[in-house]
């Protein structure tokens, strides 16, 4: 049986379910959050929430790399690209709105926007034109900046500069923890970003906030296998860190990639859409790539912008506030066609996901 296939096997999801309502309260509800746009296509594709008890919640946090990319940068985009300057960006970025309008906006009005699959994409294009300029609009998570950090590094051409408006994961959980109101019992940790960073960033969630926390991959028993390990935790009084995706993610993570983050960006405050500024939680260019600043070399730099538009609770599902379900304006005026909010656009957009799995929830497992 293929790896796939083994990890997507019913019988045994069940089994795992079972172990589950076994260990759920009767009564006070335990609240869990993944902080990861793929944990919440396999958990609402294979309708694993139908399997969890009722006392068992499993919520949404800020996974998507594009949902929470502030209006502010999106405008910063906009009007570089209104400048002439041609602007490369992946595909999922095109229609995230900025305040007034997205990048796809700009290109219907004549600017050079164009769609690239790497930061190596944008380095080529740049050097088959060398009399135009060329801004690479970099965002996501530790998963995307050391392929940004690695043409950083290599040769440049002069024509391209960088737009750079990664995050970092830990900040955003650690906020989360930090909301009361979150009343959060555990962590899904993303197997993507831990494949990069290791275990040891997320060691603080479980000493110094007593939250449970597991890495876990991104099939259907890999989920569920996370929410059992983080209700046994409970049950036994001892939160800890587990890594459930050992056959992917090391303790040490990928030092290879941290080493060339580490050379090319140091840590800033932050804006994320729906979160507001969170400390140390955005990769910016170190001082001796500064030349490479699409900021400063192009006199662009917006400090505030409209996060969310009228209706729009962007800002309350980004931090799993509100299901998509409880807006007035999904599937309504809002959708995957047609979007009006963030997480309506990217393929890991919480809105999107819903939108696209609602009618099949319940069919997989
Ligand atoms: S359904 Fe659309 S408008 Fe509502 S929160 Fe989601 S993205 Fe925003």
């Amino acid at each position: 049986m293929d790896e796939k296939r083994r990890f997507r096997n019913p019988d045994l999801a069940r089994r795992i379910a079972e172990k589950i309502s076994k260990l759920a309260p009767r009564e006070k509800p335990v609240k869990i959050c993944h902080v990861c746009g793929t944990h919440e296509w396999t958990i609402t594709h294979f309708g694993i929430r139908n399997l969890l008890p009722q006392t068992v919640e499993v919520i949404a946090g800020p996974g998507c790399p594009v949902c929470i990319v502030p209006a502010s940068e999106i405008d910063e985009a906009v009007k570089i690209a209104e400048k002439g300057i041609t602007v490369t960006c992946f595909g999922d970025m095109l229609r995230v709105p900025g305040s007034t309008m997205s990048l796809l906006d700009a290109k219907a009005n004549g600017a050079d926007v164009r769609v690239v699959y790497s930061a190596g994409d944008a380095v080529k294009m740049a050097e088959k034109s060398p009399d135009r300029e060329f801004v690479f609009f970099a965002i996501g998570f530790e998963t995307t900046a050391p392929s940004t950090a690695v043409e950083i590094l290599g040769n440049l051409p002069r024509n391209l500069s960088f737009l750079v408006s990664h995050r970092v994961i830990p900040p955003a959980m650690k906020l989360l923890a930090e909301m009361r109101d979150l009343n959060l019992n555990g962590f899904i940790a993303p197997g993507h970003v831990s494949t990069v960073i290791g275990l040891v960033p997320y060691e603080v969630f479980p000493q110094d906030y007593g939250l449970p926390t597991v890495v876990a991959g991104f099939e259907p028993l890999d989920v569920l296998f996370g929410v059992y390990a983080i209700l046994k935790q409970i049950h036994e009084g001892r939160p800890r860190l587990e890594n459930e995706y050992s056959r992917v993610v090391r303790r040490e993570g990928n030092v290879k990639a941290q080493k060339l983050m580490k050379q090319v960006f140091s840590m800033a405050d932050g804006k994320w859409r729906g979160l507001g500024t969170i400390a140390s939680s955005k990769l910016a260019l170190r001082e001796e790539y500064a030349v490479y600043d699409a900021h400063t070399r192009h006199g662009v730099c917006i400090a505030e912008g409209v996060d969310s538009h009228s209706g729009c609770m962007c800002h309350l599902i980004i931090i799993g506030k509100s299901k998509p379900n409880e807006c007035p304006l999904f599937l309504k005026a809002c959708r995957p066609e047609k979007p009006v909010g963030a997480c309506m656009v990217g393929i890991e957009g919480t809105c999107r996901i819903w939108a696209k799995t609602i009618n099949r929830q319940s069919h997989v497992l």
